[in-house]
């Protein structure tokens, strides 16, 4: 005869999945210009077809319809001149993305580089 548990079961986690005070990178993005690890909202988020700042806001998106040539991959980078600078200048971005930026969104960046310029 099998004695099923009497105790009470008060539905106590013995264990939690995640320690918050852990250091890890969960949530944080990729910079591709310094390879530095920020918080989605600090930075640039570049789809191939379109540039998101901030949490949400769709800056542009020229090609809202058809799904991107790198499947919906997207990088991230700092919005300082420094890094935006390098990122364009050396292809950082086309690279972690695999493909080329339409002009649509290359020029759209440079133009966000010109204001972080001039700030
Ligand atoms: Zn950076």
């Amino acid at each position: 005869m099998i004695a099923a548990p009497a105790t009470k079961s008060t539905g106590k986690p013995s264990q939690k999945r995640a320690t918050p005070q852990k250091p890890n990178r969960k949530g944080l993005r990729l910079c591709v210009s310094c390879r530095g690890y920020f918080t989605p909202t600090q930075l640039l988020k570049v789809k191939n077809d379109a540039i998101i700042q901030g949490p949400s806001a769709v800056l542009f998106n020229t090609n809202p319809i058809k799904a991107p040539l790198g499947g919906g991959r997207s990088a991230y980078c700092c919005r300082t001149q420094q890094c935006l600078q390098q990122a364009l200048g050396r292809k950082h971005l086309q690279r972690a993305l695999k493909t080329p930026l339409p002009d649509a969104t290359l020029q759209s960046l440079h133009e966000i580089l010109d204001a972080l310029s001039m700030a």
